[in-house]
């Protein structure tokens, strides 16, 4: 899946509480390929590192140099996810759920890279399975890809709907344990 795609799933799924969690998880549902790409394409837009040759859409894998493959296999396993996702749980006592996006990152790369363009390493460095999916750039994912976030998108930020929730009114509680006037006792006393 491309990075935007990520971050705006992340989003969406571990976010909608509020403005902080919401650019939270869509930090974390990118992570992973900035993780993984970062310091290359900075070494590139600096001129460290020369441009890779585009060959079908995406860069030739033979231009990727082997760090870039490591950093992958780390961000990309959904083992390393499972280990710093408890051992954050563990520093704070309670989860981080926003850190989940990085998980759905991997869940969705297992799917949407094809064997020739980096195949997602979920379960690095137990075993070295993957699975050959359909690249995300295919339209087949593509399209349903951006329809999918464009609909939940549009129904999440719908003008209105938050404020029709807010002043439906509340049901009557019919009370039939209304308190005793306490006066009638006093005056008996
Ligand atoms: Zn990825």
């Amino acid at each position: 899946m491309d990075i935007i795609s990520h971050g705006l799933w992340g989003g969406i799924a571990f976010g909608r509480t509020d403005k902080k969690r919401f650019w939270l998880a869509v930090l974390f549902g990118m992570a992973p390929d900035l993780f993984a790409f970062g310091l290359l394409s900075a070494r590139v837009i600096l001129g460290f590192a020369p441009w890779p040759q585009f060959t079908f859409g995406h860069p030739d894998p033979s231009f990727i140099p082997p760090y870039v493959l490591e950093l992958y296999n780390l961000s990309h396993s959904l083992v390393i996810f499972a280990a710093v996702f408890l051992l954050v749980w563990f520093i704070r006592k309670r989860p981080l759920w926003e850190m989940s996006a990085w998980g759905l990152h991997v869940l969705f790369d297992i799917f949407t890279h094809s064997e020739q363009f980096f195949p997602t390493p979920f379960l690095w460095p137990v075993s070295d399975m993957r699975f050959a999916g359909i690249s995300w750039s295919h339209p087949l994912i593509f399209i349903p890809n951006v329809l999918a976030l464009a609909v939940l998108y549009g129904y999440w930020l719908m003008p209105g709907k938050r404020r029709a929730a807010e002043v439906e009114p509340e049901p009557a509680i019919e009370s039939d344990t209304e308190p005793e006037p306490v006066y009638e006792y006093e005056q008996y006393r």
